[in-house]
């Protein structure tokens, strides 16, 4: 029911929005420039330059709000990062039940999904998110292996790559492919909102002491502090997670940080200190959650009996197993990361261009220039953001972050300066942008603490 509401209201409130739009732009080049600039109102007295001034900049930012609006639309319909499931979701069985009872057919959006990922594309990285166990992350709603970061969005009911929130204010899902433009909207309309509040606050003070309070001025103060309070806060809050690589569902994860659980492939010829927590996976394509437990399960029970004392009763081949608990090529390194750590964390500038691509001019313009996200292939291979710690392959670029989980299961070594490096950025994240990032719009917030 909840889920309905949110539809509803998603589909709602940006007509509103536009309607709003509309009746600023009235207000300001009618009731303030018209009237008080080209003519003698309310001021009491002709500014023609001032007036043309302010037209100038007004419609400057109307056509950013308007534009970055419709893009965001735009990729909000057409690129909302949905995942194909594994089988028909419950809005999806609800709506051929809605559509045998009344002929009418809802368009879903299967055609708009990535392919259902399957084991074989989890396993195949050499570094992706798992569960404390060491099995990759498994959506039983969806009945698909979730790629890193992806996320169950109870609105849409289905997983979404990269699910920052799900936002009734923008009319739905604002994931990876969007945020770009969510946040040029965002700080577009923050800038649009002050200007208009500011020129309505000087219409108000200067007007002549005889005449009434213009009723128009008066309601463009109100939307105004309303719209600079919910701009601000969730621009502001959006443009933290894109400097410090994070979604809001991740910042919101637990109030005093959390911690990652990665898999981390181990080389074919290399031994593992015995304390480090592996898992190997058997040589499949694809297969359910269940049956990949049972099978990882009883290897394991298989490799504690034939590591049985008295190796001299063993087959050969019994001999072989035990020499490594390792798969060839299947097998990962589980390690649990330290708190406030962020395995995608590549550094600010890099981390923001992986938003808004690295066209600096393609940063202020809701195009898609530049190499953001907004056009990769979410599945491909993505080589490392760090070129000295190795191309692994992951589904975001991986920081240093990773290096040091790495190091820790004796998989690769750090520097001294890297060591300073990370406890630097550890002390950073504890200090500053968690705090900034969750406190700055607890709508989103609440948004986000929806999806599971
Ligand atoms: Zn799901």
């Amino acid at each position: 029911m909840a889920g309905e509401s949110m539809e509803i209201a998603a589909q709602i409130v940006p007509s509103i929005l536009i309607g709003i739009i509309g009746y600023t732009s009235w207000v300001i080049t009618h009731v303030v420039v018209h009237r008080n600039f080209f003519n003698v109102d309310i001021l009491g007295g002709k500014r023609v330059g001032g007036g043309i001034v302010i037209l100038v900049i007004y419609w400057i930012l109307f056509v950013l709000v308007t534009w970055s609006f419709f893009r965001m639309l735009w990729a909000i319909f057409r690129h909302p990062g949905y995942i194909e499931r594994g089988h028909v979701g419950r809005i999806q069985a609800q709506d051929e039940e809605k559509a045998k009872q009344t002929s009418k057919k809802r368009i879903l959006p299967e055609r708009l999904s990535f392919a259902r990922p399957r084991l074989g594309d989890i396993i195949s990285k050499d570094i992706f998110v798992c569960q404390p166990d060491g099995l990759p992350s498994w959506c039983d709603t969806c009945k698909i292996w979730r790629p890193d970061r992806s996320r169950h969005c109870r609105e849409k009911d289905r997983c979404v790559l990269n699910l920052d929130h799900f936002c009734p204010w923008v009319g739905g899902i604002v994931s990876e492919q969007v945020m770009k433009y969510f946040i040029l909207f965002n700080s577009y309309t923050f800038l649009y909102t002050i200007f208009d509040w500011i020129l309505a606050a000087i219409c108000i003070a200067q007007r002549k002491q005889q005449l009434p309070l213009n009723g128009n001025l008066i309601a463009m103060l109100i939307f105004g502090l309303f719209f600079m309070g919910l701009t601000g806060g969730i621009g502001l809050s959006a443009i933290v997670n894109a400097l410090t690589n994070h979604t809001t569902k991740e910042n919101l994860a637990e109030p005093a940080g959390h911690t990652w659980n990665m898999a981390l492939r181990v080389a074919n010829s290399l031994v593992v200190d015995e304390n480090v927590h592996t898992v190997s996976f058997p040589d499949l394509d694809d297969c359910d959650f269940d049956t990949l437990q049972k099978l990882v399960r009883s290897r394991d029970r298989d490799q504690s009996q034939s590591s049985d004392p008295d190796p001299g009763q063993q087959t050969p081949e019994a001999q072989q197993t035990s020499k490594g608990p390792y798969m060839p090529g299947h097998t990962f390194a589980i390690v649990e990361s330290d708190l406030f750590s962020n395995p995608w964390d590549c550094g600010m500038y890099e981390n923001w261009c992986q938003v808004m691509g690295h066209n600096i001019v393609g940063w202020f313009l809701p195009l898609d220039v530049g190499g953001s996200w907004l056009s990769r292939d979410a599945y491909a291979h993505q080589g490392s953001g760090r070129p000295e710690a190795g191309d692994q392959k992951s589904f975001f670029p991986a920081g240093l972050d990773i290096k040091v989980m790495k190091a820790r299961a004796g998989l690769t070594s750090l520097t001294s300066e890297e060591a300073r490096d990370y406890n630097k950025r550890i002390q950073k994240r504890k200090a500053f942008p968690y705090l900034l990032g969750g406190a700055g719009a607890p709508l989103k917030q609440w948004a986000a603490s929806r999806a599971s």
